[in-house]
């Protein structure tokens, strides 16, 4: 790959040798084409377009390209296009509904890399990152492919020769509303599995991060699905609003913050719409004196840096056991003052930038509180200005570790969503299970130990939905994933979202002749 200062020196060149792409920058290895609204097959402008909004490249902090957002009416479009592909695709056979999600699992296979490298230019995650992202991407939609075939009902036997059978339906247009930490991954983990139940989509990205998920609209479109059965609207909380509240929408699966998670709730409940909420954590993470310590440390940094700690199931509150605290804590701040931060877009880079400015601020300010309620910064934590001056107005900081932490302290109760970990001592299993239950949350948690029983018996007593033993923050598709208490219900992945993508229908079939008791 060119380096990036050579590829922002080229980009002038590259439009001009592009008319065609006048609405489109290049931008990297990868065109950044307009418009961002997709409908019925194709880009649109958004038929009432609010007002254009920058969007950035955290790496360097300049805006890529504009986003029109979608209004009422483009919202309405949308979903009447969905509703028209809905009646196609929904009578196909679960086997031809399959073979399309195969082909669009094969060509984001085949693409992997510039969708990877769009992602890490509008997100800031590292390339590494963004290309496991996208290989989680089309696994997901190769494992509901397998499924789609498979969905059916019951049959039930009655008396006298009578009989009932039930069947699984889609649900009709289901809107999909997503945050800006695994763009393209959160489309995909909300398509594969409601395109294979049969229905449609209508999705809208986070306003920060608007561009690969257009590319999935498109694959879909290049794989074979009806004009129309996956659109894509722009916008922020105006455009999701009008998408919640529209009559012709059937479901709602939202992804992002508690309290736009109410929000979502409180529109879903007028319409009696299902809804699934995958909402932010603050997970524990146990390391118990009995654990393979490298293992643990190496589930520690995996639960609190990936995507620079913008992951809603982090285990940020690290409970130690107090026998191994100064040896365990020693090991983790050694191996996160050498995770490589810079450009995300290099090879070894493993530490990107965070999505924004006010977020960036945002985490220092929980760093800042955290000091002057009595915790110690053990590393990072600071600004980090990358050598390269392209990348001097970019979003980055330090890792840091806290330690001197209390439970009752704001960085260790509330989400960060940044690469921030807080180390908290513990003495006893018994302890360690009720302070790590004891927060509004409840998405993932996470054991180190040897010893299987006590493994087993911690994982069943905490309270998430979400449970790692001597790992963490793996997610095969294979795997059901959400949460409990305020990070939100439903499921997605595995096979249970194959529930939350359908309804029962049971039908009851009389034999003999009907006896009226009037
Ligand atoms: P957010 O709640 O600010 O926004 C999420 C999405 O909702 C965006 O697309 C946004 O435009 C839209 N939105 C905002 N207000 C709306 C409204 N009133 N009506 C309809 N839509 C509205 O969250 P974020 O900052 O984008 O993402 C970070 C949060 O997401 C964190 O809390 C994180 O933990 C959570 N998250 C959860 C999961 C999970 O699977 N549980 C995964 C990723 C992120």
């Amino acid at each position: 790959m060119l380096a990036r200062s050579r590829l922002l020196n080229l980009l002038p060149q590259l439009c001009a040798l592009q008319p065609s792409l006048a609405m489109s920058s290049v931008t990297g290895t990868v065109t950044i084409h307009q418009p961002l609204n997709y409908r019925a097959g194709a880009r649109v402008q958004p038929a009432d377009g609010g007002q254009a909004e920058d969007v950035y490249e955290p790496a360097t902090g300049r805006v890529i390209t504009k986003l029109l957002s979608s209004g009422e009416k483009e919202v309405d479009l949308a979903v009447q296009s969905a509703k028209a592909a809905f009646k196609i695709w929904s009578q196909m056979s679960g086997m031809e509904r399959s073979r399309v999600l195969l082909e669009a699992a094969r060509i984001i296979r085949e693409q992997r890399e510039e969708i990877a490298t769009l992602e890490t230019i509008n997100n800031g995650k590292s390339i590494f990152e963004a290309r496991v992202d996208i290989d989680i991407s089309w696994q997901c939609l190769e494992y509901y492919a397998g499924l789609a075939g498979s969905l059916a009902g019951e049959h039930i036997q009655l008396p006298g020769g009578s009989f009932g059978y039930t069947r699984r339906e889609p649900l009709g247009v289901c809107a999909g509303i997503g945050a800006w930490n695994y763009p393209f991954q959160v489309a995909c983990w909300k398509a594969a599995p409601a395109l294979a139940c049969g229905n449609a989509m209508v999705f809208k990205p986070s306003p920060f991060t608007p561009l690969t998920v257009v590319r999935l609209a498109e694959i879909f479109t290049e794989a074979g699905v009806p004009k129309g059965l996956f659109n894509v609207v722009q916008g922020g909380a105006a455009t999701g609003q009008f998408l919640c509240h529209h009559p012709d929408v059937a479901k709602i699966s939202f992804t992002g913050s508690v309290p736009t998670g109410i929000k979502i709730m409180g529109m879903a409940a007028k319409g009696i719409k299902p809804v699934t909420l995958e909402l932010g954590g603050k997970s524990p993470l146990i390391i118990f004196s009995d654990c393979a310590l490298e293992n643990a440390v190496n589930g520690a940094l995996m639960a609190n840096f990936l995507t620079q700690g913008e992951v809603c199931c982090n285990g940020t509150r690290v409970f130690v056991e107090r026998k191994i605290l100064d040896v365990f804590t020693k090991e983790v701040v050694k191996r996160t003052q050498k995770i490589k931060i810079g450009d995300p877009l290099l090879e070894d880079t493993r530490m990107g930038a965070l999505i924004n400015r006010p977020h960036l601020d945002r985490v220092q300010g929980f760093i800042k509180q955290a000091k002057e309620q009595g915790a110690e910064v053990l590393c990072g934590g600071d600004l980090y200005v990358p050598d390269d001056p392209k990348l001097k107005n970019g979003y980055y900081m330090q890792p840091c570790v806290l330690g001197n932490c209390t439970d009752d302290m704001t960085c260790v109760k509330e989400e960060i969503f940044g690469p921030v970990m807080s180390i908290l001592p513990f003495d006893t299993e018994e302890e360690v299970v009720e302070r790590a239950n004891n927060t509004k949350f409840g998405l993932a948690g996470g054991v180190f130990t040897r010893d299987i029983q006590k493994a087993h018996r911690v994982v069943a007593a905490l309270k998430a939905g979400m449970c790692f033993i001597n790992n963490y923050n793996i997610s095969p598709v294979e795997l059901p994933f959400g949460g409990y208490k305020a990070s939100g219900f439903g499921r997605e992945n595995g096979r249970a979202a194959m529930e939350y993508y359908s309804q029962l229908k049971t039908v009851c079939v009389e034999m003999g002749d009907v006896e009226s008791v009037f």
